[in-house]
């Protein structure tokens, strides 16, 4: 297979872009490697981020590189050593890929790895139609579930992770930011019983998706005082719990002043820089709990994802908004970079 070659999204040299072009595909599996080839892949933020070529881009990618990370695929090859999948199995991977030696991946926190590498960050990525992964981030998933959701069971993993930090049964939930991750975790919080699910947006596209989500309620905080009507939504008491999904200063503020005394606050959104926030009055005072949150949990999280999906108690089909071929990669960054997308698939 050596001198075989594919087509895959590379990285080519430092700068903005990315090329479509055909590379050698990857050597025979070392022992405890498994080669997969590449069905569906999607885009997420962070290849947006490499794709722009931005300060955290510049800081951490190598080109030449195939860039992406979150795709579901079938096992071709296996190292001699791998036990747990088989050629043939359809597979979805966790892309932080953990060292196995450090203290947390020896204490069953492999997804807190001191040490970790992020596949498409560290090294090659899934936009190719071949991709080389170790055994230990390959989850075997259910055949029956449709190619374009495992493919984004990676992204739809953070939702879960984000909202299941605590019991969601009856509460009164806000999310801030329907950006993919936020729309699915709408579907999360209603699948797990929470009460009132309200989701603060800004864009239109997005504030759409959340309502096709479940929403039951979507705020423009542009528009109207968002802590407010979270309080008129709760009869004056404020939500129970707040999962942070925009990764916007102004967002995270008002979420923490609509939460309740008590109130538990999870945190998955990344911001920009550090955050200046009145941690007396809006956290410290209030008794919060508040959660960071990484990844998915390996692989608690990714059975979960698992089991929502082939019972259909939740339905992705409103986030799948667009599938492409690879080809046409460029139409997908545009439209996710213009926020009119939900996640975008592509076909390889
Ligand atoms: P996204 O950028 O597509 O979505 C963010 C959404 O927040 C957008 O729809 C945006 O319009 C909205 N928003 C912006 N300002 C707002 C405001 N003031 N009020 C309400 N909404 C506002 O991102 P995504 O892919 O859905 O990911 C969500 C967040 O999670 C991002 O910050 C991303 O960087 C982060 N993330 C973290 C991890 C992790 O492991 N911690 C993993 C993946 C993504
Ligand atoms: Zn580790």
């Amino acid at each position: 297979m050596e001198s075989e070659t594919m087509i895959a999204i590379v990285k080519e040299k430092p700068g903005p872009g990315l090329t479509l072009k055909r590379v050698p595909v990857p050597g025979e599996p070392g022992p405890h490697d498994v080669l997969v080839k590449v069905k569906r892949a999607s885009i997420c933020g962070t290849d947006l981020h490499i794709y722009k070529w931005d300060e955290w881009s510049q800081k951490r990618i190598r080109p030449p590189q195939i860039d992406g990370h979150e795709f579901t695929g079938e096992v071709i090859k296996v190292g001699d050593n791998v036990t747990t999948v088989a050629v043939g199995d359809s597979v979805v991977a966790e892309t932080h890929i953990p060292c196995q030696k450090c203290l947390q991946c020896k204490t069953g926190k492999m997804h807190i790895c001191r040490d970790m590498e992020i596949l498409g960050v560290h090294r090659d990525g899934v936009f190719a139609e071949y991709v080389l992964v170790p055994e230990i981030v390959l989850w075997k998933v259910d055949p029956s579930i449709p190619l374009e959701y495992a493919s984004i069971m990676e992204p739809f993993g953070n939702a879960i992770h984000t909202a299941l930090v605590t019991d969601l049964t009856g509460k009164n939930v806000l999310i801030t930011g329907a950006g993919p991750i936020g729309a699915m975790a709408v579907a999360v919080a209603k699948a797990s019983g929470a009460a009132c699910v309200m989701v603060s947006e800004v864009k239109d596209f997005r504030k759409n998706l959340a309502k096709k989500m479940g929403a039951d309620v979507v705020i423009d905080p542009l528009e109207e005082d968002m802590p407010a009507r979270v309080r008129s939504l709760t009869n004056g008491d404020g939500a129970d719990v707040l999962l942070e999904m925009s990764g916007s200063v102004i967002a995270i503020k008002q979420g923490l002043d609509s939460v309740t005394n008590g109130g538990i606050v999870s945190l998955l959104g990344v911001f920009p820089g550090d955050l200046a926030f009145d941690i007396n009055n809006l956290f410290t005072f209030k008794g919060l709990t508040m959660y960071g949150i990484t990844g998915r949990k390996m692989f608690d999280t990714w059975r979960i994802a698992d089991q929502l999906l082939k019972s259909k108690r939740v339905d992705l089909s409103p986030v799948v908004t667009h599938t492409f071929p690879a080809e046409r990669f460029e139409e997908g960054f545009g439209l996710m970079e213009k926020g009119l997308s939900g996640k975008v698939i592509l076909q390889f």
